[in-house]
This record gives structure tokens, C-alpha cells and sequence, in this order.
């Protein structure tokens, strides 16, 4: 079928909307009309050609929501008119890294991803000349229709506003992932989020849902860190680029129990260490370019601090995402003001344009109007 979609076709060259080729979906596939999708920090860094070479031509957009409309032979999991959100890890079940129980570092998937490819290494995606396009983190979300794996349309269980809905495989996800399965934060713990954007904002709500007792937002805008106090966050500290870690320390009371970097830079990198408490953790939830190195004072690990990594919320996104839009529904937890900006798909190359510049939140296009409110 042909459908309107954002082509990314060098890096470093605005993307654009294209009437590309989509094929209907293999036995193991589901196909979804799109009614929303996230703009994310990731999708600038594909765009910029900052995770590596070879990811292009490419279908953009990783986070979404939309509504089955046909599912292969042996999808049982969904039918045609079920409400899912996108999954970027449709993870096999079967690898070394599934069957440790760590889904979201399932092998296949992300080797498939990095190929912009489905689960069998092939790609339902031509452009208008009939060469191949890839599936952006096998989602290529950015599209009035898209075909996705399995395991990557995920039922959303309740009825919430796909709009909003389509924040949860990506944003809501890492964030609140990273509160609970990452760091483990519990009743009364000091905890300090360093980058008050999309993710970060989803850091500060599960903290505030966590319990936790003293949430630092750390950020260089202001605007940001105001939406950080609305969601939660009981101090806030704009970034002078000196004293800034000691002024954390100083608010809890000589380092935080638990530092969550949301930039993906070297220097936030250092400053979540640097905000620790003897024995605490730092999480990296930021994604940095191919390359970026970080240094740390490796002295003071005598102190037992520690850092570690998050991918997708270190969980089974199948399992958490329902979870998720149950505190959704619930009105516990509020995605709609973390949307600062709405568009089409031809307002994907501005929303990215305002992601470099660090302006806003989330934008989410609206790509099916009737659908995205309902
Ligand atoms: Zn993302
Ligand atoms: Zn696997």
C-alpha cells in the first residue's frame, strides 16, 4: 500500500514527508494505522548521522500509538481494532539475553534495529524508485502505516487518548524503567535528575510515584525545570557549569541515594557521579553519540560509588507498558503536560530542529487526527 511518511536521506539534510511503498505484514507482523508518535532525542541523533554510519535511507520514529489493522497468521497476542503502543525491542524470547530475563537486551532485536530491519532481517519499506528503506528501531513510526513485529505492538489494556499514549514506548518507559528496575528508588530516598526533557520529566514523575523523598531537577532552562516542580520535583537547580554538584549535595544533605544522567554528555555524565553519596548509584539514561567518551576520579570508587547504564527501562517493555498506562488512566501519572508541542508530519523536521535547541518538552505528531483523540 501507499502511505505518507518522514524519509530520513542523509544525515545532515532535513527529512522530509515521502509517499513511500509499505508491504503487508508476514505471518509474524502486525500492521498499525498510526494515530500518534514522539519526537525523540534519538530520532536527532539518527538524523545527524550520530549513531553510526549506514542508517539511512531510513523511516523514522520509534515511539507512537496507533490501532491494528491486520495481524499474520501467527499473531494471536492482538486482532484488527485493538489500541497498542510501539515497542522498538520486540524481543525474541529465545536469545541469551531473553531468557536471563533481560528482554530489553534481546540480541536479535537489536541487531535487527541497527540494520533498520524486522525480526527476519528483511524490510517492508521501498521509496517511490522501489529501493529499500529501513524501519527506524523497527518502529518507522513517522508513518500513516506501519508494519512492526509481533512483539512490538504492545495492547494497551485501558482506554487513554492514544496522543498520549504514544509516549509510552519510548519516553515513559525509559524513564520510569529507570526509577524502578534500574535504580530500585524507595520511600524517602534522595534522588537527583540531571536533564528535565521528555525522559527526564518521565524520571521525576515515577520518582514522585516512587516515594521518594527530596527530587533534585537539575537543568539549564528554566522552563524545563518548572514542568520538574509540576511533576513532582521538590527543588530545582539551573546550571551554572560551576558549583553545580555541590549545590546538589548541599540540598541532600551531602550526595543523593540515587543520580539519573537524562543528556547523554560527558560533563552531565561526570556531574551525576559527582552528586553521589559514598555507596550511591548513578544511572545513565542519556544516549550519547558513537564515540563520546567519559572520565571519572577513579579514586573515589574506595567509596563504593557506582555507575551503570539503562537501556529501555532495564525491563520487559511488554509487561510494563500496560502497567504504565494503567497509572495513565488512573490519573496518577499525567503525560499531557509533558507535551509542549503538537504537529503533522511535515512538522517533524521542526520538532528536531527545536529538540537541538533544547527548547520544549515532547512534541507529538498527530498523524491521524480522529484517531489521536479518541
Ligand atoms: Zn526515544
Ligand atoms: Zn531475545
Amino acid at each position: 500500500m501507499r502511505i505518507n511518511a518522514v524519509v530520513l536521506r542523509e544525515p545532515g539534510t532535513p527529512v522530509a514527508v515521502e509517499e513511500v511503498e509499505l508491504d503487508g505484514p508476514r505471518a509474524d507482523e502486525v500492521l498499525v494505522r498510526v494515530a500518534a508518535a514522539g519526537v525523540c532525542h534519538s530520532d536527532v541523533y539518527l538524523a545527524d548521522g550520530a549513531l553510526g554510519h549506514g542508517r539511512w535511507p531510513m523511516v523514522l520514529g520509534h515511539e507512537g500509538a496507533g490501532v491494528v489493522e491486520a495481524v499474520g497468521e501467527r499473531v494471536t497476542h492482538v486482532a484488527p481494532g485493538d489500541r497498542v503502543a510501539f515497542s522498538f525491542v520486540p524481543s525474541c524470547g529465545q536469545c541469551r539475553a531473553c531468557r536471563a530475563g533481560r528482554r530489553n537486551l534481546c540480541e536479535p532485536a537489536g541487531r535487527n534495529a541497527l540494520h533498520g530491519t524486522l525480526m527476519d532481517g528483511t524490510s517492508r519499506l521501498r521509496d517511490g524508485a522501489g529501493a529499500t528503506l529501513q524501519h527506524g528501531l523497527m518502529t518507522a513510526c513517522f508513518a500513516e502505516r506501519t508494519v512492526v513485529a509481533a512483539a512490538g505492538a504492545v495492547p494497551l489494556g485501558v482506554r487513554i487518548p492514544l496522543w498520549q499514549a504514544s509516549l509510552l514506548g519510548c519516553g515513559v518507559v525509559t524513564g520510569a524503567g529507570a526509577v524502578r528496575n534500574a535504580a530500585g528508588v524507595r520511600l524517602g530516598d534522595s534522588v537527583a535528575v540531571i536533564g528535565c526533557g521528555g525522559v527526564g520529566l518521565q524520571v521525576v514523575a515515577a520518582a514522585n510515584l516512587a516515594g521518594a523523598g527530596r527530587i533534585i531537577a537539575v537543568d539549564r532552562d528554566s522552563a524545563k525545570l518548572e514542568l520538574a516542580l509540576a511533576r513532582g520535583a521538590t527543588d530545582a537547580v539551573e546550571v551554572a557549569g560551576h558549583g553545580d554538584a555541590r549545590r546538589v549535595r548541599d540540598l541532600a544533605g551531602g550526595g543523593v541515594d540515587h543520580a539519573f544522567e537524562v543528556v547523554g554528555r560527558p560533563d552531565t555524565m561526570r556531574l551525576a557521579w559527582d552528586v553521589l553519596r559514598p555507596g550511591a548509584t548513578a544511572v545513565v539514561v542519556g544516549l550519547a553519540p558513537a564515540g563520546v567518551e567519559v572520565s571519572l576520579p577513579a579514586i573515589e570508587f574506595l567509596s563504593e560509588k557506582a555507575i551503570k547504564g539503562c537501556y529501555y527501562g532495564s525491563t520487559d517493555v511488554a509487561d510494563e507498558l500496560p502497567r504504565l498506562a494503567r497509572l495513565v488512566e488512573s490519573g496518577r501519572l499525567s503525560l499531557a503536560d509533558v507535551i509542549t508541542h503538537t504537529t503533522e508530519l511535515d512538522g517533524v523536521q521542526e520538532a528536531l530542529d527545536r529538540l537541538r535547541r533544547g527548547e520544549g518538552a515532547r512534541t507529538v505528531v498527530i498523524v491521524d487526527r480522529e484517531l489521536a483523540y479518541a
